[in-house]
C-alpha cells in the first residue's frame, strides 16, 4: 500500500514537470560574505511585528554551546530551539515544533530563522508554511497545495552542496512517502551566505553534501530538459566545483567557492531535473533511511555507463581526498527489499526521462537497477 502511495506520487510530479514554462519564485534577499551573520539582528528588526510576536531560531544541535549560539541576535521572547540532524526532517517533527509555538506563544511569530544544512533548511522552511495552514505537514507533501502564505523565513545554510537555501521544495519523510512540500511559499524571503559558518564541517560530510551539488550539475547538464537557464547556473556550479574538489584552493577560497557552487546548482535543477543517481539513492533512502549526500555517493560511483566523464571526475575528487565508502550497505538485502527499491527508483519518471529521454522505459530494467544496487 505505502509503495503504491509512493508511486502515485511520482505520477504527479512528472505531471506537474511537463508543464511548458514553469513560472518559479526566486529568493528575494541575499546577503554574502564573510561575517554577514553579523548582520542578522539588523535584518530581522524591521520584521518584528512586536515584542509579543517572536522570531524562533531553529538550529542544528550541533551549534548547542558554540559561538554561534552566542551571536543570536534574540530580543524579548525569542525562542531558540536545537534540533538534531542525525535524521532527515519528518512531517510528525514538523506538526509537534508548529504544536509548540501555538502553545508557547499567543500570536504568531514574527519570522522563522532556520541554521544548519538542507535537514535544518527544509525543517525551517516547513514550519513556517505550517504555521499559516491548517492540518498537518503530510497533507501539504506534493505540489502546490500550499494555499496561505507562510510567514517570514530566513534560512542560513552552514554546510554546501543541497542547494536547499535556493530551492522551492521542503524534503520531509511522511508516515507513507518521502516527498517535499513544493509551492511558490516555500522559498526563503532571506538567504544569509556566511562562509565563515562552514568552517567546522567534518571533512566526510563536506564531501558527501558537496558531492550531492557536483551530482546535481552532471544531472542537470547530461540531461534531455536541458535549457539555456539551467545550462547557465550548471556549468558555473560545475566549474566551481571542480575548483573546489581538484584544485589548490586555501580553505577560505574553497568554502566561498563551494557555498556558491551550491546556489547555482540549485538553481540549474530548479529549471530541469536531477537524473539516475537521485533516482536511485531515492530507493536507498526509502527502504534503508540512508542519508541523500552519502546516497547520492554510494549510486554515482557505479554510474559510468550513464554519465562517463563525471563518474571519472568523481573518482579523481574522492581519491584525492581519500574518502571511503561504507561498503556492503546493501549486501543482506532480500528479494522483497531489492524490488522495493527498485519499484521506488522507477517510479519516479521525471528523473528517468530527463536522464534517458521519452522512451527511457525502453533503456532501463528493473535487472540493471538489481544489478547496480547489488554492488553498493
Ligand atoms: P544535514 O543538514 O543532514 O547535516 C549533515 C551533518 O552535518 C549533520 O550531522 C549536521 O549536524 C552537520 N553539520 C551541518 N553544518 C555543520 C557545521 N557547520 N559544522 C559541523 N557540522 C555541521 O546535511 P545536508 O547534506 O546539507 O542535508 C541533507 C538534507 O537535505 C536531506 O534531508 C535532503 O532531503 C535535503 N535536501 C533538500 C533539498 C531541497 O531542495 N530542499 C535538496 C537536496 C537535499
Ligand atoms: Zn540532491
Amino acid at each position: 500500500m505505502k509503495i503504491e502511495k509512493e508511486i502515485a506520487n511520482r505520477k504527479k510530479e512528472v505531471s506537474t514537470l511537463n508543464r511548458v514554462h514553469r513560472n518559479f519564485p526566486m529568493v528575494p534577499k541575499v546577503v554574502f560574505g564573510r561575517g554577514s551573520f553579523n548582520q542578522l539582528g539588523d535584518i530581522l528588526l524591521p520584521k518584528r511585528r512586536n515584542s509579543d510576536a517572536p522570531f524562533i531560531f531553529l538550529v542544528d544541535d550541533f551549534f548547542n554551546g558554540k559561538d554561534l549560539e552566542q551571536k543570536l541576535p534574540w530580543l524579548f521572547n525569542d525562542q531558540i530551539i536545537f534540533v538534531s540532524a542525525d535524521e532527515e526532517p519528518k512531517t510528525e517533527q514538523v506538526d509537534a515544533l508548529v504544536e509548540k509555538i501555538k502553545t508557547d506563544f499567543e500570536e504568531l511569530p514574527s519570522g522563522i530563522v532556520g541554521i544548519g544544512g538542507g535537514t535544518l533548511l527544509d525543517l525551517a522552511k516547513a514550519v513556517a508554511i505550517m504555521l499559516t495552514n491548517k492540518g498537518k505537514s503530510e497533507s501539504y507533501q506534493g505540489w502546490d497545495l500550499v494555499t496561505k502564505k507562510s510567514i517570514y523565513h530566513v534560512g542560513i545554510p552552514t554546510i554546501s552542496g543541497t542547494g536547499a537555501e535556493v530551492s522551492r521544495t521542503a524534503v520531509l519523510s511522511g508516515p507513507d512517502k518521502k516527498l517535499g512540500i513544493n509551492s511558490d511559499y516555500t522559498t526563503y524571503d532571506q538567504v544569509v551566505l556566511d562562509p565563515n559558518l562552514l568552517e567546522t564541517v567534518p571533512k566526510e560530510q563536506w564531501f558527501y553534501t558537496g558531492m550531492d551539488c557536483f551530482i546535481h550539475c552532471i544531472e542537470s547538464l547530461n540531461g534531455t530538459y536541458l535549457n539555456a537557464f539551467s545550462q547557465s547556473y550548471g556549468e558555473k556550479a560545475l566549474d566551481l566545483c571542480k575548483e573546489v574538489f581538484l584544485g589548490e584552493l586555501s580553505k577560505e577560497e574553497s568554502e566561498e567557492k563551494l557555498m556558491m557552487a551550491s546556489w547555482h546548482g540549485g538553481m540549474s535543477i530548479a529549471y530541469s531535473q536531477v537524473g539516475v543517481a537521485h533516482a536511485m539513492s531515492y530507493g536507498l533512502s526509502y527502504l534503508l533511511g540512508v542519508k541523500h549526500g552519502i546516497g547520492n555517493c554510494l549510486v554515482f560511483q557505479h554510474l559510468s555507463e550513464f554519465y562517463p566523464k563525471g563518474v571519472k571526475l568523481f573518482n579523481e575528487m574522492k581519491e584525492k581526498h581519500n574518502i571511503e565508502f561504507p561498503k556492503g550497505v546493501c549486501a543482506n538485502l532480500s528479494e522483497e527489499d531489492f524490488d522495493s527499491m527498485i519499484s521506488v527508483s522507477l517510479s519516479m519518471d521525471a528523473l528517468w526521462e530527463n536522464a534517458l529521454g521519452t522512451n527511457w522505459r525502453d533503456k532501463i530494467s528493473p535487472e540493471k537497477l538489481r544489478a547496480i544496487y547489488s554492488k553498493i
